[in-house]
């Protein structure tokens, strides 16, 4: 079954038409008044400093990532505690895991296995794996729920539709009024709608209109995501080859250490993701970048296995959360995990080598804080949809355009994207487009309570015009 369009009407209105409405709805018998006076306030106003300064955070947000701001936000707390008195958040994780570990070794299950071994110990296979592993993956889960939530009502809309009569007739559904009920319910649908209006691409996910591609990518993430526990291992046997437990982890790296580590970690896994992805990209029988630097034979040869690794993540254009690692166990080690893993040793490593293990080695902390935001930045770029948070667009460009001459945004950090010139330009003006919507629907509530001119239905609506750019939709047919 192939991944449907979503048929949405091409918009009848855009910015000028809504601007230029004469004729108002019933709303206040507003037939007299002139709405284009709100229109002309409402273009004042989003020249305003106040209004322009109020839109900033989350346009900052969208631009950087709600992940980098997550991180800025850790730094703060970093800071803080460094230098005026520690918050002891990071000791008490650290007996408390302990304690954790302790309770779990003395139970039956872990006899059984062998986990109380004592040989176990010099590995610190809790910290190095169980947490690492088990963080990660409920990270993954989570993100992708919360945004699974809002395909429910487009998915299976008599769901809903059940959820509401048996919160009504249960017990406790049965002391809260009807109406409270039925408006708490319509907060959740009107929001759907929202979210659905604000999906950047004009298709679905197979696996939301086809119940066996549902599962069949819950069970690939599941494989996935406990392959990775396996990787994770590896890593941090590696991590114990090198000098990175020489130095006291309870107490929390120099301030200036992290940020720069990070984006270390960033461009590193930017290069080793960027080419790899960008060589499975390259159409069969195209020459690419790889043939540049390999003879003919293997150079195709690297393109057959990398594109084969890769088709299962591509088999839909459209973007679902929880498809973000909905791919072959080999992508899952060479995409997903080594790029972002290989920064951490190797930091290390040269750290070792230098002598600088205490200033520069990698930290526990730094290195949970990586992982997770690793993890969440990738279900966050599967989304599909917009937020005045998280904008997925330069990853729904990518899969829109996959595997074709106009496959565009193989990396993660954009760095090899902008200096090769694989960076796609349909993201940003979509991104554009969306802030100026919402910015002017903003502007124009703002002049209405300012002038008493109640707005006309298409002035209300202006968020809720179909922001789809039909030259957007690759219209070559999937696989
Ligand atoms: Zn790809
Ligand atoms: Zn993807």
């Amino acid at each position: 079954m192939s991944a449907t369009t979503r048929n949405r009407k091409p918009p009848s209105t855009n910015h000028s038409s809504a601007a230029s409405a004469h004729t108002s709805d019933s709303d206040g018998g507003a037939a007299s008044i002139d709405p284009q006076v709100n229109e002309r306030l409402a273009k004042e106003i989003q020249r305003e400093f106040w209004f322009r300064l109020r839109q900033l955070p989350s346009k900052i947000t969208r631009t950087t990532g709600p992940v980098a701001l997550c991180l800025l936000s850790l730094w703060a707390v970093l800071i803080y505690t460094n230098h005026y008195g520690p918050l002891g958040y990071w000791a008490a994780f650290i007996s408390r895991s302990t304690d954790y570990r302790r309770r779990f070794t003395e139970t039956n299950f872990a006899r059984k296995l062998y986990l109380d071994s004592p040989a176990l110990n010099p590995y610190s296979l809790w910290r190095g794996v169980v947490v690492i592993s088990v963080s990660t993956s409920c990270t993954y889960i989570c993100i992708a729920l919360l945004a699974l939530r809002h395909e429910l009502f487009h998915w299976k809309p008599e769901l809903l539709e059940k959820y509401l009569v048996d919160a009504k007739t249960s017990f406790l559904g049965r002391l809260v009024p009807d109406s409270w009920l039925n408006h708490l319910f319509n907060i959740y649908e009107s929001k759907h709608a929202k979210r659905t209006r604000d999906r950047i691409q004009d298709r679905d996910h197979r696996a939301t209109d086809d119940q066996h591609e549902l599962a069949q990518v819950v069970r690939c993430v599941a494989r996935n995501l406990f392959a990775s526990t396996f990787v994770v291992f590896v890593m941090w046997m590696a991590l114990l080859q090198t000098g990175f437990e020489s130095h006291d982890i309870v107490k929390p790296p120099r301030s200036f250490v992290p940020p720069v580590q990070i984006l270390t970690w960033h461009l590193i896994g930017d290069t080793f993701y960027y080419f790899p992805h960008c060589i499975a990209h390259t159409p069969r029988g195209s020459k690419g970048i790889h043939h540049k630097v390999l003879p003919n034979f293997l150079a195709d040869r690297l393109g057959n296995f990398l594109r084969n690794a890769h088709k299962t993540h591509h088999r839909s254009k459209a973007n679902l959360a929880i498809a973000a690692w909905y791919c072959s166990v080999t992508e899952q080690v060479l995409f997903n995990l080594f790029p972002v893993m290989l920064g951490p040793v190797l930091t290390q490593v040269i750290a070792d080598k230098t002598g600088t293990t205490k200033i520069w080695g990698t930290h526990l902390i730094t290195l949970y804080v990586w992982l997770l935001a690793g993890t969440a930045t990738s279900v966050l770029a599967h989304t599909g949809f917009r937020t005045s948070w998280n904008d997925p667009g330069k990853h729904d460009e990518h899969h829109e355009y996959a595997f074709g001459q106009h496959a565009v945004n193989f990396g993660t950090a954009g760095f090899w994207d902008t200096v090769l010139g694989t960076k796609g330009t349909k993201f940003i003006e979509g991104a554009k487009k969306w802030q100026q919507q919402r910015e002017r629907q903003a502007a124009l509530h703002i002049a209405s309570s300012r002038t008493g001119i109640p707005l006309t239905r298409e002035q209300k609506l202006v968020v809720e015009q179909p922001m789809v750019d039909y030259e957007w939709i690759d219209t070559r047919v999937e696989d």
